[in-house]
């Protein structure tokens, strides 16, 4: 156990005095799933207006005390992050564009009221906690440790303002691929009843809300026979905005790839940036411009839409090979992994493995 400063902040370091053993932890590591084996430790950092930030630690995962009266309780003043620590082919243990989410997670602050953790700060609970767990990185093929930061409103009082205390915390998931022997192609539920974000609203922000909105949508889509909901704008339902956890993208005939524009009601997904950067990087043509269902429909049926495929952290790129709405379905391609689909995915987990040059300086070393 030791406290070391950093950058001004100092991190209190209590490891586990029970940890899960050796044996246990690498039977879990060999099948992990998606978010359901955790690791030893937590991060958590107070906030309150006297003292700014402070109180940072290193700490035995454990749960939370809370006050019943506590502010997030009540009016869901909650932000978060999902990234992922990869071992690399070399040994190595990298961050995938650890800044962008810090820059995130700053940006879903101060959407939603809260206090702005400094970025610096961010980056080093990060570091911390892999530090703290490295021996929960899986090893198998696809494997990694999800890191999801968040933040809550932790003030007890029940007026409805800005809290004006939080907690950060970080808590860390060993998960395996998203899907097992490759991407299978996914189908869409194109949600005409239910929006998730609307002009002005939070939909670029990174908040709890917007996920519970979208349970009953993802519901539908599973009742549908679908794996995921495709989310229109809110006024005209009309426009493509994302999945529920995943922005979209969509491969012309003429080899030109085009995804919706952040316009402030689709969250700013860093796999989505990454992919238009490495698009450019090949040669191709990336448009963001909005793109209309009917039209999307349409360009299925002609041949011009040759693929679309979904991007997000969890599962890097998932091919779309259907859309079912209430006037029809429609195919997409072939209904499978489509060529370009497949190099993308191929080309962003060489450069997040460390299989490949990494010419913007992604990867994030520990
Ligand atoms: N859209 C939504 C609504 C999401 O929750 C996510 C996952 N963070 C994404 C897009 C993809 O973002 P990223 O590539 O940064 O994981």
């Amino acid at each position: 156990d030791g406290i070391e400063s950093s950058r001004g902040l100092t991190f209190v370091r209590q490891s586990h005095p029970r940890p899960v053993d050796a044996n246990e932890r690498t039977r879990l590591l060999e099948n992990p799933g998606f978010g359901r084996v955790f690791t030893d430790h937590m991060v958590t950092i107070r906030y309150n207006e006297a003292d700014g930030w402070h109180d940072a630690r290193v700490e035995p995962r454990a749960p939370f005390q809370m006050d019943a009266s506590s502010a997030v309780l009540h009016y869901a003043q909650e932000i978060f992050e999902g990234m992922k620590a990869y071992r690399l082919a070399d040994g190595g243990t990298a961050l995938f564009r650890p800044e962008a989410n810090a820059r995130r997670f700053r940006s879903s602050a101060r959407r939603m009221a809260m206090a702005e953790l400094p970025e610096e700060l961010f980056l080093d609970s990060i570091r911390e906690l892999v530090r703290a767990d490295i021996d929960w990185i899986p090893t198998i093929p696809g494997g990694s440790l999800y890191l999801r930061p968040f933040m809550i409103a932790s003030e007890v009082f029940l007026g409805v303002k800005p809290s004006s205390e939080y907690l950060y915390a970080v808590i860390a998931s060993s998960v395996g691929a998203y899907f097992k022997g490759g991407a299978p192609a996914v189908t869409l539920w194109v949600s005409e009843e239910y929006t998730r974000a609307a002009p002005g609203g939070t939909g670029a922000a990174k908040c709890g809300g917007n996920y519970a909105t979208s349970l009953v949508a993802q519901a539908e889509a599973i009742r549908q026979g679908c794996d995921q909901v495709l989310f229109l704008d809110a006024a005209e339902r009309r426009w493509i905005e994302e999945l529920g956890g995943m922005n979209i993208f969509f491969v012309f005939d003429d080899g030109s790839l085009a995804t919706p524009p952040l316009t402030g009601t689709i969250l700013p997904g860093i796999t989505r940036d990454s992919i238009i950067t490495m698009a450019r990087d090949m040669g191709l043509t990336v448009r963001e411009e909005p793109y209309a269902i009917d039209q999307c429909r349409a360009d299925a049926e002609s041949g011009r839409l040759r693929e679309a495929f979904a991007c997000g952290t969890a599962a890097v790129v998932a091919p779309i090979g259907q859309m079912k709405m209430r006037s029809g379905d429609f195919m997409i391609g072939s209904g499978g992994p489509g060529q370009t689909t497949q190099r993308m995915l191929a080309a962003l987990t060489n450069i997040q493995r460390g299989n490949a040059p990494d010419p913007h300086g992604w990867l994030d070393r520990l």
